[in-house]
C-alpha cells in the first residue's frame, strides 16, 4: 500500500460569490468521487486562531510540530535551493530592492526583477569575503532563487543567527542589522552582515546590468535586504539532521523515512517546499518552474508523482502552488479556475490500485483577506474499498468536509491516522 498526498496550496478559502468558496464553485468531478468513496473532515493546520506560514504548514501535515522543529525561512530556502548548506552556516531570505542615494528604500522588489538581470547581478555578488573585528574571513555566499528572491549564507567562525531583519516589509531608510541578544558572535554577525550589505551595494551600483535597467526606465537593483535568519548546525539532512531553530536553539530531526518506516518523494517546484522536504529528509524530485505557479505544467508534476509510485515509493507528497498565489492576488476567478485545472490533472491517479490518495492543504489564503487565515483546510482520504471507511460526504469542499467522518482535526493527527489505515499504528495497552 502506498500513499499519495497532494496538497494544493491555500487552498482553503471563504464564501466570495453567491455564498459560496472557490472550491463550491468549481467544477471537480476528480475531487468530488475521492471524496465520494473516502472520508472527509476539515483540519486545523496547527491549531485553532494560529495563522500558519507554507513551512510551519506543512511540518505540522508530516508530523513535525513546528513549535519545536521549525527552524525560520532562511535554512529551508537555501535547503530547498540546492546551495551547499555546511555546519555553522547562517542562512537569510534576501531580496533584490532598490535604494536611493540617501539609502531609502524605495522598492523593495526592484521592479519585481527577474530573469538574467537577477541572474547577472545575483553573480557579480555571489562570493564575498569580509573581514571581522579580529582579522578572520568571514564568507557570503549569494545565490538567485527566483524574482526578486535569493538566498544568503554567511560561514565563519563564531557566528550567530540572533540577527535582526534589515527588510523591514515597508519602504524607508535601510534599516541595518542589529545583534538581538548581547553575545559577541550576534554582534560579530551583525557587523559583518552590515559590511556586506555596503560592499554588494558598491558593486551592484555601478553595474552594466543596473545601467541597462536605468536607460529601460527599470528601477535599479541596487540593494540586498535580508530576513529571516537560522543556522545550520550539522549539515546532514538526509541522517538525523540537527539544526538551529530561529531562536538559536538546536534542533534533531528524526528523518521522515525512520519516523515512518517508509520511503517518502516529494515532487515540487518551489524552493521552499522541497526545502521542508528535504529538512525532514525526504527525497526531492524538483520540477523546474518555467511559468508562473498558476500556469504551471501540473501534467508534468502528475507524471512525476505516478513514476515515484510505479518505482515503489511508500510516500509522495505532489505540490501545487496556483491556488495559493490566486488567493494572495484576491482573484477568486483565478482560483477557481486552477482548481479546476488541477481537477483534470489528478484524473490519472483515479485508476491507482493499493494507493491511499490524500486530498488537503498547508492553510486557506482567502481571496478577501490576500493573506494566509487562521480557518482550518478541507481534507479527504481516499482508499481501496475495505480500508477506508466512507462516509456521505460526496463534495470536496470546507462546507462539505466539515460534516465528514474525519470531522475537525488537527494536521498532527494525519500522519497517526494514515499509520493507523495502514496498519502501522503501535497497540497502547494489551
Ligand atoms: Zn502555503
Ligand atoms: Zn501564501
Amino acid at each position: 500500500m502506498q500513499i499519495l498526498l497532494i496538497a494544493l496550496d491555500g487552498l482553503g478559502d471563504r464564501p466570495v460569490s453567491r455564498g459560496k468558496t472557490p472550491l463550491q464553485l468549481a467544477k471537480k468531478p476528480n475531487m468530488d468521487r475521492l471524496a465520494k468513496g473516502g472520508i472527509s473532515g476539515i483540519s486545523y493546520p496547527i491549531g485553532p486562531g494560529i495563522v500558519p506560514g507554507s513551512d510551519t504548514g506543512y511540518l505540522s501535515l508530516f508530523g513535525y510540530d513546528p513549535y519545536h522543529f521549525y527552524v525560520g525561512r532562511g535554512i529551508l530556502e537555501a535547503l530547498g535551493s540546492g546551495a551547499k548548506v555546511h555546519e555553522g552556516d547562517i542562512a537569510f531570505r534576501a531580496n533584490f530592492s532598490t535604494v536611493d542615494g540617501k539609502m531609502n528604500i524605495i522598492d523593495r522588489r526592484a521592479g519585481r526583477i527577474d530573469g538574467k538581470d537577477a541572474d547577472e547581478l545575483a553573480k557579480s555578488i555571489s562570493k564575498i569575503i569580509v573581514k571581522d573585528r579580529r582579522g578572520k574571513d568571514i564568507t557570503f555566499q549569494f545565490e538567485h532563487v527566483h524574482g526578486h528572491r535569493c538566498v544568503l549564507l554567511i560561514r565563519g567562525q563564531d557566528l550567530s543567527p540572533m540577527v535582526s531583519d534589515t527588510d523591514m516589509h515597508v519602504v524607508g531608510q535601510v534599516a541595518w542589522a542589529k545583534a538581538i541578544n548581547p553575545s559577541d558572535d550576534a554582534k560579530r554577525t551583525a557587523d559583518a552582515l552590515n559590511e556586506w550589505l555596503k560592499k554588494a551595494n558598491a558593486i551592484l551600483k555601478s553595474h552594466s546590468t543596473n545601467k541597462r535597467r536605468k536607460e529601460r526606465g527599470l528601477p535599479e537593483a541596487n540593494f540586498i535586504i535580508t530576513r529571516g535568519a537560522s543556522m545550520l548546525t550539522k549539515g546532514v539532512p538526509y541522517k538525523g539532521a540537527s539544526y538551529s531553530g530561529i531562536y538559536g536553539e538546536a534542533v534533531s530531526i528524526t528523518p521522515f523515512k525512520e519516523k515512518y518506516k517508509m520511503d517518502a518523494t516529494c515532487v515540487a517546484s518551489g524552493f521552499l517546499y522541497k526545502g521542508v522536504a528535504r529538512y525532514i529528509g525526504m527525497d526531492v524530485m524538483s520540477i523546474d518552474r518555467k511559468v508562473g505557479a498558476l500556469h504551471a505544467d501540473l501534467d508534468e508534476k502528475v507524471k512525476a508523482a505516478l513514476s515515484e509510485l510505479k518505482k515503489g515509493t511508500d510516500f509522495v507528497f505532489l505540490h501545487f502552488k496556483g491556488t495559493d498565489v490566486a488567493g494572495h492576488d484576491g482573484d477568486w476567478k483565478a482560483k477557481v479556475k486552477f482548481i479546476e485545472k488541477a481537477d483534470k490533472a489528478i484524473a490519472p491517479f483515479l485508476k491507482l490500485k493499493d494507493t491511499i490518495i490524500v486530498v488537503t492543504s498547508d492553510h486557506s489564503t482567502p481571496c478577501a483577506l490576500k493573506a494566509h487565515s487562521a480557518d482550518p483546510v478541507p481534507i479527504l482520504i481516499h482508499g481501496p474499498a475495505g480500508m477506508i471507511r466512507p462516509d456521505h460526504i460526496a463534495k470536496f469542499d470546507e462546507v462539505s468536509a466539515s460534516h465528514g467522518g474525519l470531522d475537525t482535526l488537527r494536521h498532527a493527527d494525519v500522519m497517526p491516522i494514515l499509520l493507523g489505515l495502514l496498519g502501522k499504528a503501535k497497540m497502547f495497552g494489551t
